[in-house]
């Protein structure tokens, strides 16, 4: 066996890029069937006010659960779908389920999708919103966007055409993640977002970092001078949320708060309710 650092640098090297495009190929392949096989599923977790502790809505996150690969996060299969193409169809899926399980919500709380990067190049998506919308019945105003810089950036004058168009319909878009991209005060500055969803990095310092407590105080005042709700993701700590409570902040989402469930989870703990089911709970006749 060779010891030759170099060599062994170069054939490790390969094998790992062999593996991973492999994995990433049958990923893809795998993906492919468990759209046509409705093996996805969407979880919901919990968006409060800070203010009153009442629950504002619910972010749509999708969990793919293979029978044979096990539950595969979508930090692994988004991005494979973005790359194949994939991510179109996959994302209209996560849309139309969103849109008709929100529509069915008593009480009538909002639901925030989020829409990929490659989603938003499609000039098909202001169409796909719409059609949605109709088709569901759910009113815009409870539906929400949430993009992240990446998304945005890409193609600006693009990005910025189709997103006007998507507010037009009247709903509300969201930037993810705020604060973890290179540009997020420009990205904040050139299009226009209606709230900040302050990145879990910072908020996972605000007690014991100096540096982060700083950026969350800015990106709070900012927040106010613009007019623009900041969320605070990642909420995990009762003295997290209470240092956020403090200063000002107006939103939260987080482990502390709820984390992602199945809707029929949700139910049990006060979330939303399907119409009709509240009605069989209080022993009412259903309506016709
Ligand atoms: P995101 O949109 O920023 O979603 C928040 C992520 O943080 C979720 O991870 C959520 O489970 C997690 N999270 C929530 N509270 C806490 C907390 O207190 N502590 C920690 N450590 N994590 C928390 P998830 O579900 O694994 O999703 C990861 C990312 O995948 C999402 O980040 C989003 O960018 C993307 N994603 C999820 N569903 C979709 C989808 O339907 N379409 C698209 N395009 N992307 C999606
Ligand atoms: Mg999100
Ligand atoms: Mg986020
Ligand atoms: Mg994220």
């Amino acid at each position: 066996h060779s010891k030759h650092a170099c060599s062994d640098t170069i054939c490790f090297y390969d094998a790992g890029i062999g593996a991973s495009e492999r994995k990433r190929r049958k990923l893809a392949e795998a993906l492919r069937q468990a759209l046509e096989l409705e093996q996805l599923d969407l979880h919901y977790q919990v968006q409060k006010s800070l203010t009153s502790g009442a629950i504002q809505g619910y972010e749509a996150l999708l969990r793919w659960n293979h029978p044979q690969l096990g539950t595969i996060p979508p930090s692994e299969f988004i991005p494979v779908a973005e790359e194949n193409g994939l991510i179109l169809p996959l994302g209209a899926w996560v849309l139309r389920r969103a849109c008709q399980d929100a529509a069915a919500w008593e009480p009538p709380y909002r639901v925030a999708v989020n829409v990929s990067a490659i989603q938003l190049m499609d000039a098909n998506l202001p169409r796909l919103f719409h059609q949605i919308l109709m088709e569901t019945g759910l009113p815009p105003h409870r539906l929400e966007l949430e993009l992240t810089e990446t998304a945005l950036i890409r193609d600006k004058a693009r990005s910025l055409h189709i997103m006007r168009q998507i507010k037009a319909l009247g709903l509300g878009v969201s930037l993810d993640d705020f604060g973890s991209g290179y540009s997020s005060l420009e990205t904040l500055r050139s299009f226009p977002f209606d709230k900040i969803k302050l990145d879990r990095g910072f908020v996972d310092g605000i007690e014991h970092d100096r540096q982060s407590k700083a950026i969350v105080r800015a990106v709070l005042a900012l927040g106010k001078s613009l007019e623009i709700p900041v969320l605070a993701e990642g909420i995990e700590t009762e003295g997290q949320m209470a240092v956020l409570r403090a200063e000002g902040c107006d939103e939260g989402q987080g482990y502390f708060l709820g984390r992602p469930a199945p809707l029929a989870d949700l139910s049990r703990d006060g979330g939303p309710i399907r119409k009709g089911d509240r009605e069989r709970q209080h022993g009412k006749a259903q309506p016709a």
